[in-house]
């Protein structure tokens, strides 16, 4: 995995080595979020966010999306 590129879906920040980003996984009913770990942002359908504010926006979208 040497090499991948993370972007951040919010703000569209590219690092090769993040330092505090977040991952976060979902589904329609579950939504998991995870503390940056390489095993955790290499996950299929792993979503990654630069930081916390970030992945609020994302975690207010969801539950727009899946909880009205
Ligand atoms: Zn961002």
């Amino acid at each position: 995995m040497i090499g991948t590129i993370y972007k951040c879906e919010i703000c569209g920040e590219e690092s090769e080595n993040p330092v505090r980003w977040i991952v976060i996984q979902c589904s329609d009913t579950q939504l998991t979020v995870h503390k940056w770990t390489r095993e955790a942002a290499a996950a299929p359908g792993a979503r990654h966010y630069c930081g916390e504010a970030h992945a609020q926006v994302y975690i207010g979208r969801w539950f727009q999306t899946h909880c009205s």
